[in-house]
């Protein structure tokens, strides 16, 4: 049983190790955004769980079965293991997703109903009253798509559905969850070689990817044109632009 726990313990510090490494390398991951969320997704769980379950293989090795803590023998095992289940509660607690402020403020103003609603290809978006380009979407009931009236003046009908589509798909495909689980992640843990990257790739990844929802629903070159106009100046706008040229 101590074998199996060090050997799941090795592998876990080598998927943590290897898999930034791999994955922020690889340029696959531009073409496959879906494939390389995945590919985080399971290198956060083979390390998190290979790490908790090889610790308690060789903790509870050659333990008996009806008391492997031995809370028999002495109240201060008892107390030992409080004290460690209480710091996974605090870890637990610290690394939980929550929205950003910014949400917020976009959930309040799509929930007042001052915002004026649009429907663009069969999705009602609010239009708030702003000069410069801005489009988001917020998850849950509450939530929804929301977009400025100066991005929407300076996009033709095409470009202005590419933008829903691109944002009704950070909803469908739920990447508020993995943006948030990563960045808080990188909260709990910024020491972890990976956490920071797993971060940084996951908010490039989500864009890729509903940039190619967004390009199968309308077209590749109405996506593209969208980004140029709605934020042309940005280095991300243009390297996601290039890639769907
Ligand atoms: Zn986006």
């Amino acid at each position: 049983m101590v074998v199996v726990g060090v050997v799941l313990i090795a592998l876990a510090l080598a998927v943590v190790v290897v898999a930034p490494r791999v994955l922020t390398r690889s340029a696959w991951t531009i073409d496959r955004p879906r494939t390389a969320l995945v590919s985080w997704s399971v290198a956060v769980l083979v390390g998190v769980v290979g790490f908790v379950v090889g610790i308690a293989l060789v903790v509870v090795a050659n333990r008996p079965v009806t008391d492997p803590f031995r809370l028999g023998d002495s109240p201060t095992h008892g107390l030992n293991l409080g004290v460690a289940l209480l710091a996974v509660l605090a870890f637990v607690i610290a690394v939980r997703v929550r929205p950003g402020p910014e949400h917020e403020a976009v959930r309040a103003a799509i929930r007042s109903g001052a915002a004026p609603h649009r429907e663009v290809d069969g999705t009602l978006v609010a239009l708030v009253e702003a000069d410069h380009a801005l489009a988001c979407a917020v998850p849950g009931r509450s939530g929804g798509v929301l977009v400025s009236t100066g991005l929407a003046d300076r996009l033709r009908t095409d470009e202005l559905e590419a933008v829903v589509a691109h944002e009704r798909a950070h909803l469908s495909q739920h990447h508020a969850v993995a943006v948030g689980i990563a960045e808080s992640i990188e909260r709990a843990v910024p020491w972890v070689p990976g956490a920071r990257a797993m971060a940084r790739s996951t908010r490039v990844l989500v864009e890729f990817a509903a940039d190619d929802a967004a390009a199968r629903r309308v077209s590749r070159d109405a996506v593209r044109r969208a980004l140029l106009v709605a934020d042309e100046t940005s280095a991300l706008a243009v390297i996601r632009a290039s890639r769907l040229q």
